[in-house]
């Protein structure tokens, strides 16, 4: 498991090409995330980074360049690998949850284990270690809507990691939270993912969240830099 996480190699993605209102996005993102390592995202709102990230999470192709999920290319690959390699190697965390209201905290831990063929007893017994690592085992019988807003963005965290991906990619995952609880649930996801061993690309405007990441790339005029 020495090879990349994740893999850009001279993303390029323009929105609306060759009509009016054309949007030249990308123009040449490359990056290299290594095996643990944590790497923060930082860009101006509109500057390109939940393209680059659907991009990376194969929720979107680019116009041309090459994207590798630990080290499987994945430019001639069908709907099928892409939506594959997808559910198996990548978790995703959004600003905001998402989680099903109808299901309590565990259960959504636990439902996407069991889509992945996991049996009930070890995606039991990973919802609760998951829970418990960032806070919220005494809440794992509560339906999302009796959660407070931290409490939700923890419960999504360990969703996210419930089938063991090897990316976690994050757009903004504290960003709905005021600051004093966007710090203490940014310190439950940092570790979580260094428990782990997982790699993380994680976008955020908050410049004190990137400094406690490994490196700080900036997302300007599509391209990455230091
Ligand atoms: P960010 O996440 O940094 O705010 P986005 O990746 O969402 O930026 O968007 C980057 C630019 O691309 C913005 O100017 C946005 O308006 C444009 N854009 C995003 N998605 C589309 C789309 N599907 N069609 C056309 N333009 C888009």
């Amino acid at each position: 498991m020495n090879e990349a996480a994740l893999q850009l190699e001279g993303i390029e993605k323009t929105y609306n090409r060759g009509r009016p209102g054309e949007v030249q996005v990308l123009r040449g993102v490359n990056l290299t995330v290594a095996p643990g390592e944590v790497v923060a995202l930082v860009a101006p709102s509109g500057a390109g980074k939940s393209t680059l990230l659907h991009i990376a999470g194969l929720l979107d192709t680019p116009d041309t360049g090459a994207v590798r999920i630990a080290g499987e290319d994945m430019a001639g690959q069908g709907d099928a690998a892409r939506t594959a390699t997808r559910r198996r190697d990548v978790g995703f965390i959004y600003q905001f949850h998402h989680l099903l209201p109808e299901f309590t905290a565990a259960e959504n831990v636990i439902l996407p284990q069991l889509a992945n063929g996991t049996s009930r007893a070890a995606a039991e017994a990973r919802a609760a270690e998951l829970l418990g690592r960032v806070g919220v085992a005494a809440r794992a019988g509560h339906r999302p809507a009796a959660l407070s807003g931290g409490e939700q963005q923890r419960v999504a965290f360990c969703r996210a990691l419930a089938n063991a991906p090897r990316l976690l990619l994050a757009d903004e995952p504290t960003g709905n939270l005021d600051p004093g609880t966007s710090d203490q649930v940014f310190a439950a996801l940092m570790e979580l993912v260094r428990g782990t061993g997982l790699s993380a690309l994680i976008a955020t405007h908050n410049l004190d969240l990137a400094a406690r990441m490994d490196r700080v790339l900036r997302l300007e005029d599509g391209r990455l830099g230091a």
